[in-house]
Parts: structure tokens; C-alpha cells; sequence
């Protein structure tokens, strides 16, 4: 069992298993979701992840292609992110985590929309976009 939460503390979660893919995105998105240079997200299945706490202050944000995102309203941690056509997997923002664990990303991805100022030498595949594509 995993648990994490955002930065204030108000909203929890809790998940029981993630599945084996963990990446590394670089897409615009995810850049802008986290403030950050890269996200990294682990996915679960809907049923083996739920809400503690504070899911009343989640907020959630559609993007045009109908991906979703939900992050705390009071202190703004970025905590998911639901493509549009896979509504029964939740990513979940893997730094969201508290306490010890020994998930590992395996990939790189979008690495099109990379920025310039982080150089990737972790040695794991880099895929232009989704995993698959070079
Ligand atoms: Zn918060
Ligand atoms: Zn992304």
C-alpha cells in the first residue's frame, strides 16, 4: 500500500498497486501542470486507488483533447492525470508519495518538448512521444 499527499496536507491518498510502466514526461503539459522541467507519473487501476482525505478541495482541470488533471485547490500540489480514452487508469504524480518506496521510472517520454537546460543521462529509453515512438 501506497500513500501520498499534496503539499498542505489537506487532501490524502491511498494506492495498492501501481502497474509497470513509469515515465518520464516532457510534453508541454505535464511541464506546466508541475512547474517543473519533467513530471513523472505511475499508473493504477481506478479500483486499487482512492480519495482519503480533502477530495472536496480537489480541483480538476479538462484540457482541450479532454485529458483531465486534478490538483489541490489550497495549496496547488499537481496529484493526477487521466488521458482522455483510458478513464479506468489513474497517473499519479509519483514525488506526490510520502515515505520510502522503490518504484523506478523506465522512460523517457515526449522528449520532442524536452527543455534544454536538463541532459538525460539516466540511461533509460527516450521516446520522441508516447512510449513506442522514437
Ligand atoms: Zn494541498
Ligand atoms: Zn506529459
Amino acid at each position: 500500500m501506497y500513500r501520498g499527499s499534496c503539499l498542505c496536507g489537506k487532501i490524502t491518498y491511498a494506492v495498492v498497486r501501481f502497474g509497470p510502466l513509469m515515465a518520464h514526461c516532457h510534453c508541454t503539459d505535464c511541464r506546466k501542470f508541475h512547474g517543473a522541467a519533467f513530471s513523472t507519473f505511475g499508473e493504477a487501476k481506478c479500483s486499487e486507488f482512492e480519495w482519503l482525505t480533502g477530495k472536496d478541495i480537489l480541483k480538476t482541470f479538462i484540457a482541450p483533447n479532454g485529458s483531465t488533471r486534478q490538483f489541490c485547490s489550497h495549496c496547488g500540489s499537481s496529484l493526477t492525470f487521466q488521458p482522455a480514452n483510458h478513464r479506468d487508469i489513474m497517473e499519479i504524480s509519483v514525488a506526490s508519495l510520502d515515505g520510502e518506496h522503490s518504484l523506478s521510472p523506465d522512460a523517457h517520454v515526449f522528449c520532442r518538448s524536452k527543455v534544454s537546460w536538463i541532459t538525460l543521462e539516466d540511461g533509460l529509453p527516450k521516446f520522441a512521444s508516447s512510449r513506442g515512438n522514437q
